[in-house]
């Protein structure tokens, strides 16, 4: 039995104030038979440390870098992650692949500092509109994986499946779509030899209160990687509710 994960990512938005009253929010979803990870921009880590320590939600960072220190100005490593209280971090969003320019051989660099550094990775794939269109989505989504599951063997991996035409836009795949990309990524993860059953599957791509219920029911989906709906604390609470109730 995989128990549901809903993680918040709250990308470039808040500010000391805003983060105060959202922490607040979210710390009441705690106790709830789900697993929360929120994860703020970078210089806001420490406050939410400060606050989510000791009240069950967990805390995880959007980015790391590749390397493991040195001279690489304006990067964050895994290890200085860990040093703030993160255990988890999201690895190759598709916002750091289309806007970034991070290839998979980066996202697959990236993951294995994770790993290295004992925190757990939140692997995003998902395809394009256009790839979808064209019949690649189930190609691309097994290419970016690729790298990535070779690091997965030794850590408690999590895979998010973004289609990006869904993250931001409102539009969310239906539960017969996500529930199918959901069921080739476990099969993927069997195929490399490692634990299919146990590894969790998260959907992503604005998920919100009125449709995480029915996403959550699918068979292969394990919980959420919540973007917009994560700012707002009452509708992330929703969302956790929906997942503790699946
Ligand atoms: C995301 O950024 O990972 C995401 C899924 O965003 P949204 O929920 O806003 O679509």
């Amino acid at each position: 039995m995989r128990k549901k994960l809903v993680v918040g990512n709250w990308k470039m938005n808040g500010d000391l104030a805003r983060n105060a009253a959202l922490l607040e929010g979210v710390c009441a979803a705690s106790g709830q038979d789900v697993e929360i990870v929120v994860c703020p921009p970078f210089p806001y880590l420490a406050q939410a440390h400060e606050r989510l320590v000791q009240s069950g939600v967990l805390l995880g960072a959007q980015n790391v870098a590749a390397f493991a220190d040195g001279a690489f100005t304006g990067e964050t490593s895994a290890a200085m992650l860990k040093d703030l209280g993160c255990s988890w971090v999201i690895v190759g969003h598709s916002e750091r692949r289309a806007l970034f320019g991070e290839s998979n051989e980066v996202v697959a660099s990236k993951l294995h500092r994770v790993t290295e550094a004992g925190l757990c990775p939140i692997l995003c794939v998902g395809e394009t509109l256009e790839q979808r269109e064209s019949g690649r989505a189930e190609e691309v989504v097994a290419s970016q994986l690729a790298g990535g599951l070779a690091d997965m063997g030794s850590s408690r991996c999590v895979l998010a499946y973004e289609p990006v035409w869904a993250i931001g836009t409102g539009r969310t795949a239906t539960p017969v779509q996500a529930q199918g990309m959901h069921e080739f990524i476990r099969e993927c993860v069997r195929r490399r030899g490692l634990d299919g059953e146990s590894v969790r599957i998260l959907y992503g791509g604005s998920v919100n209160p009125a449709n995480a219920a029915e996403l959550f029911a699918c068979p292969d989906i394990d919980g959420a990687l919540v973007g917009g709906a994560s700012l707002e604390a009452n509708g992330f609470l929703a969302i956790c509710a929906a997942a503790a109730a699946s």
